[in-house]
């Protein structure tokens, strides 16, 4: 039986996502609420651009959107059929994923929240990171649909699971980001040539994610490239908080990073790169990472 695969949100993360499933899958359907983008990615990637209604129809249906209320707006508007999984790949809310997944047991879907990591580079190389919270049954069958996408796909537990890794995976990434960036406003004002420590600090303890890419690759070449914009990475913060605030936790370092990264998207225009970050610190210390 051929499997029917629909991806719905072709942003930075979707278009190239969507990319590698035709290379897997026989039958791929794309839709975008901005129509030309499925039909340029139909024409680059022999996927299928279809109305809304049709993609109903496909057995796995993902969804990349920039958060879990737009999802809600589209699960209004189509009821996949019987039998049919919903992998949603937006970073979402815990509690939306799990008022998602008992509406749809009610027609038989199942539900998987289904968030990525790797950024738009993962994306384009098939080399995301994917954590699934939902039925294990379901994910068993919707992870080859996954693997064309991903390297590491990983089943992380319960409905919301994967939404509540991600949050607080983007929570330490943000931490990491003020982290970085004081110490190297520190440096800067002690007259420390910021290459060459960074040189040592990515041979030591202090290293990250965000020392070995997002210092060399986004700020200190004031290159600032949108890839992830500042305001989901807001949103990815504020979750996490909302998670903490659910549980009754003692997190101060959490709250203070949220405070700053709202603080930051509230400074940068909307299409700002998560990296612009730092130039909230830059604009409080008038010193300039470069
Ligand atoms: P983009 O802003 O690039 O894309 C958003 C997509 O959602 C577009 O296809 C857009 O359509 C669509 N969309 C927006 N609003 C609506 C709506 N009301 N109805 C229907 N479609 C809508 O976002 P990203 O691809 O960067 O991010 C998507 C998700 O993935 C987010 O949750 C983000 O946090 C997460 N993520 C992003 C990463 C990144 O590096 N960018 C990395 C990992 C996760 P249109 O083209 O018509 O505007």
């Amino acid at each position: 039986m051929t499997t029917t695969v629909a991806f719905i949100g072709l942003g930075a993360m979707g278009y190239r996502m969507a990319a590698h499933l035709p290379k897997h899958f026989a039958q791929v359907y794309v839709w975008n609420r901005n129509f030309a983008k499925a039909q340029q990615h139909a024409q680059q990637y022999q996927s299928q651009a279809v109305p809304l209604a049709q993609i109903a129809d496909a057995d796995i249906i993902f969804s990349c959107l920039p958060t879990s209320q737009q999802v809600d707006e589209i699960l209004q508007q189509i009821q996949p059929k019987a039998g049919a999984i919903w992998v949603d790949c937006t970073s979402g809310e815990p509690q939306a994923a799990r008022a998602q997944a008992e509406r749809l047991q009610q027609f038989e879907v199942a539900f998987l929240d289904a968030p990525v990591s790797g950024q738009t580079i993962g994306a384009e190389n098939a080399s995301l990171t994917f954590m699934v919270g939902g039925d294990e049954h379901a994910f068993h069958q919707a992870r080859p649909a996954m693997q064309a996408m991903g390297q590491l796909i990983q089943h992380v537990g319960h409905s919301g699971a994967g939404f509540a890794v991600k949050a607080v995976n983007n929570m330490m990434m943000a931490m990491h980001l003020c982290a970085a960036t004081e110490g190297f406003s520190t440096l800067k004002a002690h007259g420390v040539n910021l290459d060459k420590a960074l040189n040592c600090i990515n041979a030591s303890s202090g290293q990250s994610f965000i020392t070995q890419h997002a210092l060399p690759e986004r700020i200190l070449n004031r290159s600032f490239p949108l890839t992830f914009a500042l305001p989901l990475l807001a949103k990815d913060t504020r979750i996490a908080v909302d998670l903490v605030h659910q549980a009754k936790l003692v997190t101060p370092l959490m709250g203070l990073c949220q405070s700053l990264i709202q603080a930051a998207a509230q400074q940068q225009p909307a299409d700002s790169d998560f990296s612009t970050a730092a130039q909230l610190y830059e604009s409080l210390n008038k010193i300039k990472l470069e």
